[in-house]
């Protein structure tokens, strides 16, 4: 089966606390998908449990924009002030070599620069939080970041939705379960997977 192997791209970008890292956790482990994360690389600090090379490979700032002049991302945002992520190219190339699909979870600006990098590769899939107000409900509850760090992601997620539109899909994640099925049945039709 794995002989005539096509690797896919799966961008699943949102607000932060939209859901959309339970979402690709959840698609990861679903075997029939055949899915690798791409680990992407970022200049801010670990949280909570966080590893290296396992969530992100975290370096410094110094180290993050010496790979953007040597042009090793595929892309990459500053998606808050001075804190910078990024898919270095060579994660692709790391899955596709295993011959496994990709799957990005990442913000929007860089979910549609990987769209356009890669048209008929990829599935770019935004993920719709209920609210703006439910938004900072989950941010809160998370308690991962300050007041200010969940202030400037909730001025950020008014911005991102209006992008929406520009996504393959979009899936509502106003309640898991149905969210997570709708995921699955996209993920299989985008892979022709016969149920
Ligand atoms: P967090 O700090 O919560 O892990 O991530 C903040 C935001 O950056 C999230 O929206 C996350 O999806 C996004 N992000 C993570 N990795 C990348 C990446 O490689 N490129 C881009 N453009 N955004 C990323």
């Amino acid at each position: 089966m794995k002989d005539n192997f096509v690797g896919k791209l799966f961008v699943f970008s949102a607000p932060s606390g939209s859901g959309k890292t339970t979402i690709v956790r959840h698609l990861l482990k679903q075997e029939k998908f055949n899915l690798e994360f791409s680990i992407s690389a970022t200049s801010r600090d670990p949280r909570g449990d966080e590893r290296n090379g396992i969530d992100y490979y975290f370096i410094s700032l110094k180290e993050f924009k010496n790979h953007i002049k040597t042009d090793h991302f595929l892309e990459w945002e500053e998606v808050y002030r001075d804190n910078f992520y990024g898919t270095l190219k060579t994660e692709v190339e790391r899955i596709w070599a295993q011959k496994k699909h990709v799957i990005f979870d990442i913000d929007v600006a860089g979910g549609l620069r990987i769209k356009k990098k890669f048209p008929n590769e990829t599935l770019s899939v935004f993920v719709k939080p209920p609210s703006v107000d439910e938004l900072k409900i989950r941010l809160k509850k998370r308690k991962t970041e300050s007041e200010e760090k969940i202030n400037m992601r909730i001025a950020k997620a008014s911005i991102e939705l209006a992008t929406a539109p520009q996504f393959d899909k979009i899936i509502k994640n106003y309640d898991l379960e149905v969210a997570l099925k709708e995921a699955e049945s996209l993920m299989s039709d985008f892979l022709e997977l016969k149920e």
